[in-house]
């Protein structure tokens, strides 16, 4: 590796931020010595604030119905092909049930942006679930909604609220996004989260149609400034039924590789192997975990609709990605030397 590939990732660890120039050499300079250098130092950061612990997340996909049409979303608004289905309150206390039993004590609410889940609809799951399980930490993830929507749900019980800013680019969200959403709409809403206390994450794709090494660099930049709990990253994967039906998925590499790049700006954020890191590769949780993240979140929703929530192609959902496959996992990530836990699993303060 060359000395300014080892100077960066020096001042990284040590400073924990570079600028914004530095993040685009980092990442254009990129080779399996300097990857696995970062991973190295990652690792130890990570091990410094959370020790070997692996969290675990149930995650429960409460509707694929959505107003949206995301340009990238095999759930979007415009593809008729999909079978569309909603959970209600019954099924998700009863997931909740089952995962509770199976160790979960985080449960993750992602949905379409679903006019059915009102405020009112909403607030009552999020109560009951907090009133069956108070040691339980609850996770919201339905989209844009108002501040005042978010403000209730808060007062409700929710804890943690996950809404990935997708890049930080305006431009490149444009490209991504259909003219009536816009990244200053999804930059309020996660400013008013944090005002409102919620635990928050953010995140992006990475890979994602014109994405340049510059965009990566901007989203790294934002993480840096935004300081989240959470940050959720992952490589964009095709789904026929979209406009990018026809563009390559990113890489699995460069997702672990910015994970490593996170965890060394952030010691502290709580970041997960995700979905489709472990459906681009069958290593791929493992490898995330070995690139700095802590957290994993199988699949807690009802075998009869897992199928249906395809935000792309073959997204993973049975086997060892499903909840009820915990042990699988738990020996698994034991096999590379750490330890899954049972924990609400919150950001801790340096
Ligand atoms: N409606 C919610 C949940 C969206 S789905 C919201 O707006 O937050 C969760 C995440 O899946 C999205 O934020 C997006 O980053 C990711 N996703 C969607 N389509 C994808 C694709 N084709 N490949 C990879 N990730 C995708």
């Amino acid at each position: 590796m060359n000395d300014e590939m080892k100077g960066l990732i020096d001042r990284l660890s040590e400073t924990h931020t570079l600028s914004h120039a530095q993040y685009v050499r980092l990442i254009e300079g990129r080779t399996p010595q300097s990857a696995a250098l970062l991973a190295q130092r990652a690792r130890e950061t990570r091990e410094r604030i959370y020790g070997k612990a692996v969290y675990i997340r149930g995650l429960i996909e409460i509707s694929n119905i959505c107003k949206n049409d995301c340009l990238y979303c095999g759930i979007r608004r415009g593809n008729r092909n999909c079978q569309r289905y909603r959970l209600g309150k019954a099924d998700i206390l009863s997931a909740c049930a089952e995962g509770y039993a199976l160790g979960f004590r985080t449960f993750v609410l992602q949905g379409g942006e679903d006019a059915f889940f009102t405020d009112d609809v909403l607030c009552d799951i999020v109560r009951a679930i907090k009133s069956c399980y108070p040691d339980c930490a609850v996770t919201l993830s339905v989209g844009e909604r108002s501040r005042a929507s978010y403000a209730a749900l808060r007062e409700a019980g929710a804890d943690r609220y996950l809404l990935r800013h997708e890049t930080a680019n305006a431009l490149h969200y444009a490209r991504l996004h259909p003219k009536e959403m816009s990244f200053d709409a999804r930059m309020r809403c996660l400013h008013d989260l944090r005002e409102l206390g919620y635990q928050v994450g953010c995140g992006f794709m990475v890979g994602s149609p014109y994405q340049t090494a510059q965009d990566l660099a901007m989203d790294l930049k934002f993480i840096e400034e935004f300081q989240p709990q959470m940050a959720g990253i992952g490589p964009f994967i095709p789904h026929a039924a979209t406009v990018f039906a026809h563009e390559a998925a990113g890489s699995v590499d460069l997702t672990c590789f910015l994970l490593s790049v996170i965890r060394l700006m952030h010691p502290s954020v709580l970041l997960p192997a995700t979905t489709a890191l472990g459906t681009l590769d069958p290593d791929g949780r493992e490898k995330g975990i070995l690139a700095g993240a802590n957290v994993v979140m199988p699949n807690l929703s009802p075998a009869s609709v897992r199928k249906k929530y395809e935000l792309y192609n073959n997204k993973l959902s049975d086997g060892d990605e499903s909840a009820q496959c915990v042990q699988s996992l738990k020996m698994r990530i034991a096999s590379i030397g750490y330890r899954v836990v049972t924990d609400r699993g919150d950001y801790q303060m340096e």
